[in-house]
């Protein structure tokens, strides 16, 4: 669902400093929103620090030790390393003096001024507050330093003018301002890079030097020449002299999946052992740069559009893989739109990004699945925030009518209601969150309360101890997915038909439990709010079997020679 500032710990501990970096205008700061950023700073520094103090203490050495060890985990190739060093040179001497002192993380962060306190209100924490109060231990901190805490945040301006951080920093900015940095070379939307919105997100390109050749086109000429639809089909069948594209594909109802979704739908994810201070090794941060590129999701393992193994628990089963195997003339057919934080009224944003020509391409399913952001929000006023099914209709309706001028004839559009995140607060509360896990001190229920006294709780009308709060969250929920249900019943388009359903979370819930599973494992650890890999991979099968049994026809025909397809092709290339 959320994520709306893609707070992953280090790439937090990035943005904290290119917020202040002297690359950006003012303007450009006012954009990126410089308060928002500070909230997430707070909640970055808060869970370094405590991996600091963990990791000291699971393997019994020095705060200046680990640091040092920390920071030649990090890629090497990178210059992360750098700039880790560079951080332990000016906040290492306080850290470690505060830390060795037995100061927590949150007493820590306010001490070095990156969590700060709003006057009239109280200091966020994600601990038990200190037994003497934040006052005092703040004042006893700053007892400590004869020069009294600094304020270091300037210091820190130069790094995004340095050469080799200037990639990362535009990256980041574009990101930020909610542009994709697509690494496309021919323009048509398709990449042969997986990463920055690659093929992990769409179909790879097999000619990126050729803007006629991308997947989901029909054939070029049945593609006797060359594989213009990159679906791994071409040539002529030497026995015959008919093209094997003609052949195998020709009237099969071959088409695409196309997801428009949020974070959900993007598979957001954050590997717990990044912060498990027993699970730490070289190994651990390898992928860091990978998954900074990924807006740290995992499309490539996703309900709808996985297409490779999962490589961070559980398994991939997604709709996109089950449409290939019913025909293999799909292959690569798959665009992910998705963005952390994208709702109904984002999606006429988002859907602008779709590939898909009318003239030239075949027919597309799209999934419309915005499960949560509609009335998950971290606003203290949250339900003034959330949705109204007016707004609602109006966002989905213009949606739609955008797509009926981009979709080819016989498409389908399958709008899925929101999620119902009810469960989560009994589910979690009470149990501990990754950082809590060594000496039994934070609970999902600490975070989410932190996360809301920061103002970045993704979801504060579910992730509450307020029942009533949680009702009128899950009231509004049900609202909007009738308002989905509506529109399919009403609206007629040129180019597609509409199927409605259900977030299947009670279904997927069930056939865990079956399985030998309990709730609380189908969520995301470090957040304890998005559904994982688990809940991911059984979501696809719960909604692929819905549709086979309500609608088959929007699935297409099984492909009768796939068989043939698969021995003459192999793997179609991957
Ligand atoms: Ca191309
Ligand atoms: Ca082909």
């Amino acid at each position: 669902m959320c994520w709306k500032k893609a707070p992953s710990l280090i790439f937090l501990l990035l943005l904290m400093l290119l917020m202040n970096g002297s690359s950006f205008s003012k303007d450009e700061l006012k954009l990126l929103g410089a308060k928002d950023n500070q909230r997430f700073a707070c909640l970055g520094c808060v869970s370094v620090v405590s991996l600091i103090e963990q990791f000291s203490q699971v393997h019994n050495s020095t705060v200046k030790a680990t640091l040092e060890k920390l920071c030649t985990y990090l890629p090497g190739k990178s210059n992360l390393q750098g700039i880790c060093f560079l951080l332990v040179e000016i906040y290492g001497p306080k850290i470690i003096k505060l830390i060795e002192a037995k100061m927590n993380a949150d007493v820590v962060c306010h001490f070095i001024h990156i969590c700060k306190k709003k006057a009239g209100q109280p200091y966020c924490h994600l601990y038990p507050p200190p037994k003497e109060g934040f006052n005092v231990a703040i004042k006893k901190s700053k007892e400590m330093f004869t020069t009294g805490s600094q304020k270091y945040m300037h210091e820190l301006s130069f790094i995004c003018t340095l050469p080799f951080m200037r990639n990362l920093c535009q990256r980041t900015e574009l990101l930020l301002k909610n542009q994709f940095p697509f690494v496309d070379l021919d323009g048509d939307h398709f990449s042969t890079y997986p990463n920055l919105r690659g093929y992990y997100w769409r179909g790879r390109d097999c000619d990126d030097t050729n803007a006629a050749v991308y997947p989901g086109r029909r054939p070029e000429a049945w593609d006797a020449k060359e594989d213009s639809n990159c679906n791994g089909i071409s040539g002529v069948d030497p026995k015959d002299g008919i093209p094997y594209e003609q052949k195998f594909c020709n009237g099969t109802e071959s088409k695409g999946i196309i997801l428009l979704g949020d974070s959900a739908g993007a598979l957001a994810h954050i590997p717990p052992e990044w912060i498990t201070a027993s699970q730490i090794s070289l190994k651990t941060y390898s992928n860091l740069l990978e998954v900074i590129s990924n807006e740290i999701d995992w499309p490539q393992f996703s309900t709808v559009t996985g297409f490779l193994n999962s490589t961070i628990g559980g398994w991939t089963e997604s709709l996109y893989r089950l449409l290939l195997r019913r025909n293999r003339c799909n292959h690569r057919d798959y665009q992910n739109i998705s963005k952390n934080g994208a709702s109904s009224g984002s999606a006429l944003h988002l859907v602008q990004s779709l590939a898909r020509n009318q003239q030239f391409d075949k027919p597309a399913i799209v999934i419309f699945a915005m499960i949560g952001n509609d009335v998950c929000n971290g606003s203290p006023d949250t339900l003034k925030k959330m949705t109204q099914p007016q707004q609602m209709r109006s966002n989905v309706v213009k949606t739609l009518l955008y797509l009926d001028s981009h979709l080819p004839k016989g498409s389908h559009v399958v709008l899925i209601g929101l999620a119902n995140g009810s469960f989560i607060w009994d589910t979690m509360h009470s149990r501990y969150h990754p950082l809590g896990q060594l000496n039994k001190d934070v609970t999902y229920g600490q975070l989410y309360s932190f996360l809301s006294c920061l103002q970045v709780n993704q979801c504060n009308g579910w992730m509450t101890s307020n029942g009533t709060l949680r009702n009128l969250t899950t009231e509004r929920a049900m609202q909007l997915s009738s308002v989905l249900k509506g529109i399919a019943k009403s609206e007629k388009y040129a180019n597609f038909d509409i199927f409605y359903m259900d977030f299947p979370l009670k279904e997927i819930i069930a056939m865990w439990q079956k399985m030998g599973g309990e709730t609380w494992q189908l969520l995301e650890p470090m957040d304890g709010f998005h559904p994982n890999q688990f809940a991911s991979a059984l979501e696809a099968r719960i909604l692929w079997k819905k549709l086979l049994q309500e609608r088959p026809d929007i699935l297409g025909k099984e492909n009768p020679f796939n068989s043939e397809i698969a021995a003459i092709f192999h793997g179609q290339g991957h």
